[in-house]
């Protein structure tokens, strides 16, 4: 049975060993060579000799990243950095890899991101880059965990659409048979009409496409959203929800991702207590007082969102904002209805989540529909889980690679996405 390079280190001295893996470096000495095997645990140091290895010869001209299978046995007697070797008896080839390879796993230079993703497959077998999708996977398992503790139901609403969620350009057109569909935005309306159904509090792992146009280091066409919406509950509560589930994640990557091999630049720190909270004319305040002109119904600009999240050492909220800015569904905040019972999640200049309580009186909802330019025909099917008993409800969308990106203090939300889609790529 082979094993693992993480499993060596309970092999004793001698003890016969078979291992899969790439072929990240050979160095060819005149009576000896010395390769380095890499599986997705580690790496191992294997010496292969003349009187000890079958078919020595051919060893010298096997390429890097090419398949192998080694046996041989364990010996500690070495001055590699593991402090363990295998001594090969045999080294066979299960797939040749090509060479040069386009793309080098372990050499010093850093290729630039286009290569990086063009050749993906490669880029994911360092381990540093393998490590981000470690990360993240941890990180969604500890979430999951935790709304399911809460009473949360996973759930899976359609991608394709036959109303825009929020009105607006960044969509994606479907030719759907005879009809027009688009691709979703988010599954806003879908939650919500679970909430009529009954469901009480659901979640959802799932992607959301927008066609936005602009090329930046924090905006994807095609993203992952966790989305939460709650039955019976307000904006803090939707608040609450979100602070624990943050920390559940993080606490759970914490202790199962092998964050000990993450790099410096990657300080995880579980955040405690309460997220500090500050609300949208607060910000204007602030601002105002570090010499920014900022209108009320402005959204901030990144170099703003900078100046208020310079305030602030980990994750805080920005609440009540304009309800001119929010979408229609979105709860006016009772007797200052220039405002809305909305937040987002930030960490520093970035914007992890939006959420909010909902409107869920169906009148006022028409109405804010309209008032948004939109036309409440197209959305017949989700105003009519509204008409027939929809209690008050709130949620939250949550952009899973930009929590990535923050925690582990990337450049590019490309970094933290397997196969980005952005504005010219849709390969590989
Ligand atoms: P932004 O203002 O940053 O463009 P948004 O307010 O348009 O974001 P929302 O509709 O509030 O985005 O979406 C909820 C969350 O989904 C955001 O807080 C963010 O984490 C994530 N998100 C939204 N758009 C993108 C995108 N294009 N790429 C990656 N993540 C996104
Ligand atoms: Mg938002």
């Amino acid at each position: 049975m082979p094993i693992t390079v993480s499993e060596l280190k309970n092999k004793g001295e001698g003890e016969e060993i078979l291992l899969n893996g790439w072929l990240q470096e050979i160095r060819n000495l005149k009576k000896i060579s010395f390769l380095v095997l890499r599986d997705h645990t580690g790496t191992i140091q294997i010496t292969a000799k003349p009187d000890l290895t079958e078919n020595y010869d051919s060893i010298s001209q096997i390429t890097r990243e090419t398949v192998l299978s080694v046996h041989g046995n364990l010996t500690r007697k070495t001055q590699s950095k593991s402090g363990i070797e295998i001594l090969a008896k045999s080294v066979k080839v299960l797939n040749e890899a090509k060479s040069p390879l386009p793309l080098g796993i372990i050499d010093p230079v850093g290729a630039d991101i286009e290569t990086r993703l063009t050749n993906r497959f490669l880029d994911l077998r360092k381990p540093e880059v393998a490590l981000i999708f470690r990360t993240e996977s941890e990180l969604l398992w500890g979430m999951r965990e935790f709304f399911h503790d809460s009473g949360f139901v996973e759930v899976h609403t359609p991608k394709i659409v036959a109303a825009a969620t929020e009105g607006g350009a960044d969509l994606f057109q479907v030719q759907y048979f005879e009809k027009q569909a688009f691709l979703n935005q988010s599954p806003q309306l879908y939650k919500e009409i679970l909430i009529s159904a009954g469901l009480n509090r659901v979640f959802e792992v799932g992607p959301a496409f927008r066609a936005e146009k602009h090329n930046t280091p924090r905006h994807l066409n095609e993203f992952t959203s966790i989305d939460i919406e709650m039955g019976f509950a307000d904006h803090n509560d939707a608040m609450h929800m979100l602070q624990e589930g943050v920390k559940s994640g993080i606490r759970h990557l914490v202790s199962h991702a092998p964050v000990s091999t993450a790099p410096p630049s990657a300080k995880i720190q579980i955040p405690e207590g309460n997220f500090p909270r500050i609300t949208y004319r607060e910000c204007i305040k602030k601002l105002e007082s570090k010499g920014e002109k900022v209108k009320f119904g402005e959204d901030f600009t990144p170099e703003q969102l900078k100046l208020i999240g310079s305030e602030f050492t980990s994750f805080y909220f920005i609440t009540e904002w304009p309800s001119s800015l929010r979408a229609f569904y979105t709860q006016p905040k009772p007797g200052d209805e220039v405002v809305s019972n909305s937040f987002d999640l930030q960490y520093r200049e970035y914007e992890i989540t939006s959420g909010a309580q909902r409107v869920h009186d169906p009148l006022l909802l028409e109405e804010r529909l309209k008032s948004k330019g939109l036309n409440p025909e197209d959305f017949s099917f989700y105003l009519n889980a509204f008409r027939y008993g929809m209690p008050p409800h709130a949620g939250w969308g949550l952009g899973l690679e930009r929590l990535v990106l923050i925690i582990l203090n990337l450049q590019n939300i490309r970094e933290a996405t397997l196969f980005p889609r952005d504005r010219t790529r849709i390969t590989p």
